[in-house]
């Protein structure tokens, strides 16, 4: 039987994890998906498991067109469906009005949209430039904003399609625990992230009689090259873990299941809500062994 997951890189203090095999359903066949920031980490798990999923997929990315391309080459070869890549830059309002205008003539719509792409640009807090500010809540949150404003327009046009999904649109918006876990040297990070929890919550609510669903997901440590000094030494890791009570790193696939399911008719009920895919990191882990 085809599967998502395998075997996954093992971690430097633990056996390696092997992912349950996950049977193939192609519940998303037939829809249009747009992951911004696919050519990466998170977005390329997501990418890719919509596309085992069975969706049409739209590769969003900025400055990698081989690793984009890459990944469209994988979702043909897994998922059946179609798929391309496109540049765009998710702060620049034209740009993304291009992307989705593209869409719409090469896949006829928009079904769900994956913000995704996301970047960090770390200082103590005063010597954070205005620059390290703007780019920070440009990408992680206006980026979000403007994608999701476009999504919205087309779900409105078109309406439910009863043959295709319940719903007439469903937003993924990438989060992280750090939109509630304040972050010493990342306020830029941070204040993109708690914008993002609460212009989801508050877009879910505006929306939802159309019948678009809205949510998100905060994801904790996961292993990509965004917090590679995080987990690529055994010490590194051994310190990371203290912040996890599950003890151990969370994997793209982690991700790329919850976000193939909250886009999925299983979830149709399930709108304003943020699903922390952490291992325990917003449990306080702090007290575990008492307070
Ligand atoms: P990553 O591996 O660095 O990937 C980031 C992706 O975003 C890349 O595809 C990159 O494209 C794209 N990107 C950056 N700036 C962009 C822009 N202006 N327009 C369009 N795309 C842009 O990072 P990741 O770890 O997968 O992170 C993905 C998301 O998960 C982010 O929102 C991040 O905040 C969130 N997150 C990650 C973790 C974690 O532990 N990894 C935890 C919590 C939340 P190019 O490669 O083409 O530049």
């Amino acid at each position: 039987m085809d599967t998502i997951g395998s075997t996954l890189p093992s971690d430097p203090t633990l056996p390696p994890v092997v992912m349950p095999a996950c049977p193939i359903e192609r519940k998303l066949k037939g829809q249009k998906a747009l992951v911004t920031g696919a050519s990466s980490g998170i977005g390329k798990g997501i990418a890719i498991g919509l596309g085992h999923a069975g969706a049409d997929v739209v590769v969003n990315y900025v400055s990698g067109p081989a690793d984009a391309e890459a990944v469209v080459e994988e979702i043909k070869r897994c998922g059946g469906g179609n798929s391309y890549a496109h540049r765009c830059d998710v702060s620049n309002e034209a740009e993304v009005r291009q992307m989705f205008e593209r869409m719409r003539e090469d896949f006829g719509t928009i079904d769900i949209l994956v913000n995704n792409a996301g970047l960090q640009q770390d200082a103590p807090f005063e010597e954070m430039t205005l620059a390290q500010w703007n780019k920070v809540i440009g990408v992680n949150l206006t980026g979000q904003f403007l994608c999701a404003r476009e999504a919205v327009r087309e779900f409105k046009r078109r309406g439910v399609q009863p043959a295709v999904s319940c719903a007439a649109g469903k937003i993924i918006c990438i989060s992280s625990v750090h939109d509630v876990i304040p972050w010493a040297g990342h306020v830029n990070y941070a204040a993109s992230k708690g914008g993002v929890s609460l212009m989801m919550k508050s877009i879910a609510q505006e929306v939802a009689p159309w019948r678009i669903r809205v949510n998100a997901i905060s994801p904790g440590a996961i292993r990509t090259p965004i917090n590679m000094k995080a987990w690529d030494t055994i010490e590194a890791y051994t310190e990371l873990m203290k912040l996890v009570p599950y003890k151990r790193i969370g994997e793209v696939d982690d991700i790329a299941r919850a976000a193939a399911w909250l886009a999925s008719d299983d979830s149709d009920y399930i709108t304003g809500a943020t699903i922390y895919l952490d291992g325990g990191m917003t449990l306080y882990p702090g007290f575990e062994t008492g307070g």
